[in-house]
Order: C-alpha cells, then sequence, then structure tokens
C-alpha cells in the first residue's frame, strides 16, 4: 500500500517535472531556435530538433520563391516554393491542390500552375498535410479564388479554424475520417489519419501509372516531434510510426521537399533516364529520422523528469 502511494506520488512528481518542462519550452520557443539536441546519426547524417527545422523550413525566402513547376509522376505535379510543398493532382474533371502554404505564396503557386499549363480556377478540391500556418494558411485565399471544396480531417478542424489570415475564416466544406478517401476524375486519394505533428496530420496515397506500371504513392505528413511530448502525442506517434511504415510506398513525397531530397532528385530529373521520384529505397528515411529523434527527445525528458523527481 505504502509502496504504491509512493509509485504514484512519484509518477505524479515526474509529470509536474514535465508539466514545468512543457511551460518553459513553450514560452522559450516563442523567441529562441529549436533545442540543437538530442542528435540522432541516420545513414551517416546527424540529426538534431534544430537542423531539422531548418532542413524543413530554409531561408524565409526559401519559403516564398518558387521551386522549378515539374512533373512529378504521372498526373502528380509540384507546385510550391523550396521548402513547402505544394502538389496539384490533375484530373479529366477538374485539379486538386495539397497545401496552399502561406496565405502570401498563393500567387506564387498560382504562376507555378500557369507555367505548367493548367488553370489555376481547374482547382476543384483542396485539401492539406496537417493545420500549420507553412501548409495551410492559403486555404481561405485559395477558395476565394478557386471556389474550390475544401475538405479537411476531423481532428485537425480545431487547429485549422485557429488560423486566420487577415481575420479571414478557415473554409471548411467536409470532413474526412481516417481511412476516407476523394475522388475526382479517376483518381482517388486515400487519407490516412497520422497524428503527432498536428492531432489530424493526414499522410495521402494514390496510385499513379509510369511506363505501363502502377506505382504507390505515398506523401507523408510531418512526423516531427513537438519540443515536449505529452502522453497522448506520444500514443499518437507510435501509432502513427507505425501506420506509415506499413504503406505500401514506391513514391514518396512530404509537406516539405527535403524530406524526399527533391534537390537531389530533381537534379537527376533534369538528366533524363528513369523516373527518380521512384524510389522504394529512400520510402522509410524521413520516418528512420523522426522516429529515432522521437525516442531521444523521449529519453531525454523521461531522464529530466527523473533527475527533478530525485532532487
Ligand atoms: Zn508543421
Amino acid at each position: 500500500m505504502q509502496r504504491e502511494f509512493a509509485f504514484s506520488l512519484l509518477a505524479l512528481f515526474t509529470w509536474l517535472a514535465v508539466l514545468g518542462l512543457a511551460v518553459s519550452v513553450t514560452r522559450a520557443q516563442t523567441s529562441q531556435p529549436a533545442p540543437d539536441h538530442p542528435a540522432v546519426t541516420i545513414n551517416g547524417r546527424t540529426y538534431t530538433p534544430r537542423s531539422i527545422l531548418a532542413r524543413n523550413m530554409g531561408s524565409p525566402e526559401d519559403q516564398t520563391t518558387a521551386f522549378p513547376p515539374h512533373k512529378i509522376i504521372d498526373n502528380i505535379y509540384y507546385v510550391g516554393t523550396r521548402t513547402l510543398s505544394s502538389f496539384l493532382v490533375v484530373t479529366p474533371q477538374g485539379n486538386i491542390l495539397i497545401d496552399s502554404t502561406y496565405e502570401r505564396n498563393v500567387p506564387t503557386i498560382q504562376k507555378s500552375v500557369s507555367q505548367l499549363g493548367f488553370k489555376f480556377s481547374d482547382i476543384k478540391i483542396l485539401l492539406g498535410s496537417h493545420a500549420h500556418a507553412d501548409h495551410q494558411e492559403g486555404d481561405a485565399l485559395v477558395k476565394e479564388l478557386t471556389g474550390a471544396q475544401v475538405i479537411a480531417m476531423a481532428e485537425d478542424i480545431p487547429a485549422l479554424q485557429a488560423i486566420k489570415p487577415n481575420g479571414r475564416e478557415h473554409p471548411i466544406n467536409k470532413t474526412l475520417h481516417d481511412g476516407e478517401s476523394v475522388t475526382l476524375g479517376g483518381t482517388t486519394l486515400v487519407a490516412h489519419l497520422t497524428p503527432g505533428h498536428t492531432r489530424g496530420c493526414t499522410t495521402w496515397t494514390m496510385q499513379a501509372q509510369d511506363g505501363g506500371k502502377t506505382y504507390n504513392v505515398v506523401i507523408n505528413c510531418s512526423l516531427r516531434s513537438p519540443a515536449v511530448l505529452t502522453p497522448p502525442i506520444i500514443d499518437e506517434f507510435n501509432r502513427s510510426f507505425k501506420l506509415v511504415r506499413a504503406l505500401p510506398c514506391d513514391v514518396q513525397l512530404g509537406d516539405h521537399p527535403a524530406q524526399y531530397n527533391l534537390q537531389q532528385k530533381y537534379a537527376k530529373l533534369q538528366n533524363g533516364g528513369s523516373n527518380p521520384f521512384i524510389d522504394p529505397a529512400g520510402c522509410r528515411v524521413e520516418v528512420d529520422i523522426e522516429e529515432a529523434m522521437f525516442h531521444a527527445i523521449l529519453d531525454e525528458q523521461n531522464s529530466a523528469g527523473r533527475s527533478r523527481t530525485a532532487k
């Protein structure tokens, strides 16, 4: 009985310590960059939370400068900036846009769509990876310019509604749940709930044809851990890593181009030959990095909690 009481007291102190850490980290994030620890090494490269964030976001100029728009495979095109992905899926019945990114990038995306020979006004459906401003702040403007139906994962809706550029309400026309799909003009995208980074983080899967073969395309939602992992977020990540690893994958894309080595693949694309985006071996690299980082952050957090409790 006494032992049980001591254990629950220990657990309580551990969580109070974690809570204290959470408050101090949240405060620190408003003015300081992501921490430069812990570090994990995957395939000979070392990453920290700070280096992953820098890799994803690049400079303010990278976030707003168009990456050369290009065909990825079949009817999937890249129309985003150097560090913020935006994908256009073209069908005979109109097009689907995945991620509007920042509102100020919408004219840049619009220009990339035209450069590829498509009409921005043909976007009939707007989807998203997750409810963070760098991926979905532009939804209201895209909706205004195209009249597209905005479809969102149920678990991300509260966070999406909190994104209000210039006070504009975030449009949501249809709510999706895990495993449901969106079909337009013969193309079907399946929405997989892969929470952790946000509650409704959505990994999209679809099939594409190339040279008479069918390939599985996975458009990953970010798997990047926040600075503090709470019990519900830990559970979410544990489920998401497992789910993402189980998805059949030949072509892996992500909400930031660095998550799938766009720079290198695009360079290969210029040389001709086989499609560099078909890369089953590369499909698990990002999940390997993020899962290792998740465990390193969790270990660091648990040992911080233990040392605080011991004082
Ligand atoms: Zn994010």
